[in-house]
């Protein structure tokens, strides 16, 4: 037999990256050349122009402020003008700067490098260290991403793989990546959650996981709530206290603020096992009019850091009350819940987590290396036909296209397993409107401007009729890496646009309720009352589709405790289903029509893994 090319899965976090791979039965860490698990995030510039990765890059920041590049995950696949974008930037000590399409530029040196670049070199750097480790190239990887990264978010994640010389196997979420591994070889029945706070971004899923089928349920999280805000907030009030005595402001002084960041930071993770610790920043400024060198010198108090964090704590309780509701799971009924991710060492996001899960996290998981050791398992099953893990993803927001009057029609709702499409029929919304503009939008809101613009394009050449009189489809296909590609075609004359969206989000608000007035001429309509026939009918088909497997899944999980579960729901979902099929309410179709579908990848998750 010849012998399997190597894979390997890559956690790149905001913060620190983690390489991994199946070593015989299990997962198992690659430690870096000079011997780490973790690599940081990292990358820096010279004064001699050398490029430095990982721990030596972090070693020199301080005397490098301006070279060095950190949370380059913050920024990836964003746009510049966006609101978060300036509002993250305010606290980074080397240069952003705009790029021709509002794209975020990173200057070093006499370079100005994207943010797929810059990642690149840190998957560079672990794609060598693997190679050190095989003693052969590795090309082939899963790397990744926080659940509640957008569509350009992963986009770019995965070009900073190719770039880096990886073919990117999957973009796989890092919440399902640590149920993964944490049920991998395991005999797990049932719901778990996972909870993950890391250096930049929160995450929380729920998975249904059995007979080696991860299941996930629902997922939610903030790609702006993690380590780096609790930093932010100890900075803050170093510096502001640093301004009322001596009226100078620290963060305006890059050198400055990164030994400020570097010191927040060190406190923070001392006053998880400490009462209190000493900030001591010595020479931390010279002012202009003389009078010799300042120095700063504070105590933190653990209690004093949990007052400055405390609503960063109150949102990620928040935001799991959100998706618990819709995932209609009460925390009593999780099997486990894991924690994942630095964060969750500081005592007061672990008091918080179990007060509301009202239960200890899963012990015997490692916090730094899980969501690594999960995209190993990924890129075994991806690679090895004998692998029996099978994992049923969902997308994490609601996709839709902007339609007449400034709404917003969605064709894939949230949590929505994929890979999925979905066609749905329009109207043109004027009369003799011969062009239509296709706004493809991403969010949860009615309004189109309230959504994130993911892309859009125009399809023209209709025949100049009536309003309503022709008819457009409209297709969104989400693959399994969450990736959305969007066409529309004219029914009379097939012609046909599509676009595989790419980041163009960003937009204000304001700038994006602006182009709809402007554009306001080129809508689509939704066709309701056709439409519900449609989806009665699509639901029917489901419907037919379950009671036919039903037998097959009985007689093949007899005993079995997972096929059972699944049984039962199917049954619930088809009482349901029933009446909405036959009255043709659209909201109740449409929610039918999710239940079954997902009723479907379950039954043949579980057929698949039993081999029928
Ligand atoms: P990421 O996945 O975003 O790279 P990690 O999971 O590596 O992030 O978490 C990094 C974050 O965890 C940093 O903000 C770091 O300061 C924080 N952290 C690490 N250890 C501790 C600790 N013992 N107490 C509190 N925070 C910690
Ligand atoms: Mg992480």
């Amino acid at each position: 037999m010849a012998e399997r090319e190597p894979v390997i899965g890559i956690d790149l976090g905001t913060t620190n990256s983690v390489v991994a791979t199946l070593q015989g039965a299990a997962p198992a860490v690659i430690k870096s050349r000079s011997g780490s698990t973790l690599t940081p995030s990292i990358v820096a510039l010279t004064k001699t122009g050398k490029t430095l990765v990982g721990e030596i890059a972090k070693r020199q920041a301080v005397t490098n402020p301006e070279s060095t590049v950190y949370s380059a995950k913050r920024l990836i696949g964003r746009k510049f003008s966006a609101k978060q974008t300036q509002q993250a930037v305010k606290n980074l000590s080397y240069r952003v700067e705009t790029g021709d399409h509002d794209d975020i530029r990173i200057r070093l040196g006499d370079k100005t490098l994207s943010l797929p670049e810059v990642s690149a070199m840190v998957l560079r750097e672990l794609k060598l260290d693997a190679e050190a480790f095989f003693g052969k190239p590795v090309r082939k990887a899963v790397i990744t991403v926080p659940a509640y990264f957008n569509d350009g978010q992963r986009q770019a994640t995965k070009d900073a793989g190719r770039i880096a010389g990886l073919e990117v196997l999957r973009i796989l979420n890092e919440p399902t990546a640590a149920a993964l591994a944490y049920g991998f070889g395991k005999n797990v029945n049932g719901k778990i959650a996972v909870f993950d706070l890391g250096g930049g971004t929160f995450d929380i899923s729920v998975l249904e996981v059995g007979s080696g089928v991860f299941d996930v349920i629902a997922t939610g999280g903030d790609t702006y709530l993690g380590g780096e805000d609790f930093d932010g907030r100890v900075i803050d009030w170093l510096a502001a206290d640093f301004q009322k005595e001596h009226s100078i402001d620290l963060k305006a002084d890059r050198m400055a603020l990164q030994r400020l960041k570097q010191a927040a930071e060190k406190a923070k993770i001392e006053l998880s096992t400490a009462r209190e610790t000493q900030l001591n920043l010595p020479f931390i400024c010279t002012p202009a009019g003389g009078g010799g060198a300042l120095h700063l010198q504070k105590t933190l108090t653990r209690e004093k850091l949990e007052e400055l964090c405390a609503d960063l704590v109150a949102r990620t309780v928040t935001i799991c009350e959100q998706v618990f509701a819709e995932a209609r799971v009460k925390t009593i009924d999780l099997k486990e819940m894991i924690l994942v991710g630095g964060m969750t060492r500081m005592p007061r996001v672990q008091d918080a987590v179990k007060e509301y899960f009202r239960r200890d996290p899963c012990r015997g998981v490692h916090p730094d290396e899980v969501v690594a050791l999960g995209a190993a398992v990924q890129a075994d099953a991806l690679t090895n036909e004998e692998s029996d893990v099978v994992l049923l993803d969902v997308t994490p927001q609601s996709l839709g296209v902007a339609i007449a009057g400034g709404y917003v029609r969605t064709l894939i709702q949230k949590n929505t397993t994929v890979p999925t499409s979905f066609t749905e029929v329009f109207n043109t919304s004027r009369d003799n409107q011969t062009t239509v503009k296709i706004m493809v939008l991403q969010g949860e809101s009615d309004l189109a401007h309230k959504n994130e613009l993911l892309g859009e394009f125009i399809l023209t050449g209709l025949r100049q009729a009536k309003r309503g009189e022709v008819e457009v489809d409209v297709t969104f296909e989400i693959n399994s890496e969450g990736i959305v590609s969007v066409s529309a075609r004219d029914r009379e004359t097939g012609q046909q646009q599509s676009i595989q969206v790419t980041a163009s989000g960003g937009l204000t608000e304001d700038e994006l309720k602006r182009i709809l007035d402007e554009q306001a001429d080129l809508m689509l309509e939704a066709k309701v009352e056709e439409e519900v026939k449609t989806k009665q009918t699509e639901l029917k088909a489901l419907m037919k589709e379950v009671t036919e497997l039903m037998p097959q899944l009985t007689e093949a999980t007899r005993g079995d405790e997972f096929g059972q579960d699944a049984l039962r729901k199917a049954n619930k979902a088809l009482e349901v289903a029933r009446p909405a099929a036959e009255r043709g309410d659209l909201v109740k179709v449409t929610e039918s029509i999710d239940t079954l579908t997902r009723t479907i990848s379950l039954f043949k998750g579980v057929l698949q893994r039993i081999g029928r």
